[in-house]
């Protein structure tokens, strides 16, 4: 459920592993633009030798796309990937409510609400868990899976099971605010952006230090474009509310940008402009 970054690139690592796929979202031009995306990564893979033409022929074949939200309710397994705002991904849970499954298993792919508060509100807490996938999709090792305080084992060891299906490598993490990679990750980041706020440098210095000092292949700020600006300051936010500790308070600059509605790559603009050829650093 979803159709944006994440959710094409699930599609997509699930049709390749041979999982029929069925693609949600409210909008019509995000499944389309999904379906465009899947195709055009698959290609390159293709391009390169890493899938035949067969099995992408076969996967693309294996996704279908839908408004309708009851369409996948009888699904063996759900993955919501809708915007990461609690209220919207509980007022998914509750209209799926009705079309679900006896068996099926409800997971989230949220990078910091708090599982076992997303189950509590659904009729299956023992079937639902979180199933963090990395951005991009395709390429990214590690999934996190995140039982909440009800998950029961077999839930666990069934969606254990898909993540070593798809070929990649389940870590646990237990349900506190963003787990465990965002936890780490995304306060980093947004000591970036209060290293660019109060001027200690600019874009480009404080990204080249951190690839050339501290060995990351992408700077902090452009890692930022990359998930989505909003998805880091409601990152921070739930760290914020769930840890209530100040070292987590959003920087005032993060919130400017977001509400600029420059959020990164997706909107063309955030720390970088990328309407030209080459990503021009906007401070
Ligand atoms: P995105 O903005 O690219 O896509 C969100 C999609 O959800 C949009 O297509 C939107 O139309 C759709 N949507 C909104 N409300 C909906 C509804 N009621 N029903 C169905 N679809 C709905 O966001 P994204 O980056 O793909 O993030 C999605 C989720 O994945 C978030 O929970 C985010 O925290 C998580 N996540 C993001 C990253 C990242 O790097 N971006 C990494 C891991 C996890």
């Amino acid at each position: 459920m979803g159709a944006g970054q994440m959710g094409n690139g699930i599609a997509h690592v699930m049709a390749l592993a041979g999982y029929e796929v069925t693609l949600n979202d409210i909008s019509q031009d995000a499944l389309d633009a999904a379906i465009a995306r899947i195709e055009k990564n698959m290609g390159r893979q293709a391009g390169s030798g890493k899938i035949s033409e067969d099995e992408m022929k076969a996967a693309m074949g294996r996704i279908s796309t839908t408004l309708e939200i009851t369409d996948i309710g009888p699904s063996d397994l759900i993955i919501e990937a809708a915007t990461e705002n609690e209220s919207v991904k509980q007022k998914i849970f509750d209209a799926l409510a009705p079309s679900l499954g006896e068996q099926t298993i409800l997971t989230s792919n949220t990078s910091s609400i708090s599982i076992t508060r997303l189950a509590s509100r659904t009729d299956r807490p023992e079937r639902f868990m979180g199933f963090h996938f990395m951005n991009p999709v395709p390429v990214m090792q590690l999934v996190e899976l995140i039982r909440g305080i009800a998950t029961d084992e077999d839930t666990y060891l069934a969606c254990k099971g898909v993540v070593e299906k798809l070929g990649k490598t389940p870590a646990s993490a237990e349900d506190f605010p963003a787990f465990i990679v965002n936890r780490i990750l995304v306060p980093m980041i947004n000591e970036a952006v209060y290293t660019l706020y109060e001027g200690v440098g600019g874009v480009q210095s404080i990204d080249q230090a951190m690839k050339l000092g501290a060995n990351h292949p992408m700077g902090p700020l452009e890692l930022a474009d990359f998930i989505g600006l909003d998805t880091c300051l409601a990152i921070m936010n739930v760290l914020h509310d769930g840890l209530a500790d100040t070292k987590y308070r959003p920087c005032p600059l993060l919130t400017k940008y977001v509400e600029a509605g420059w959020l990164g790559r997706k909107t063309k603009r955030g720390f970088y402009d990328y309407r030209g050829e080459t990503p021009v650093p906007t401070r």
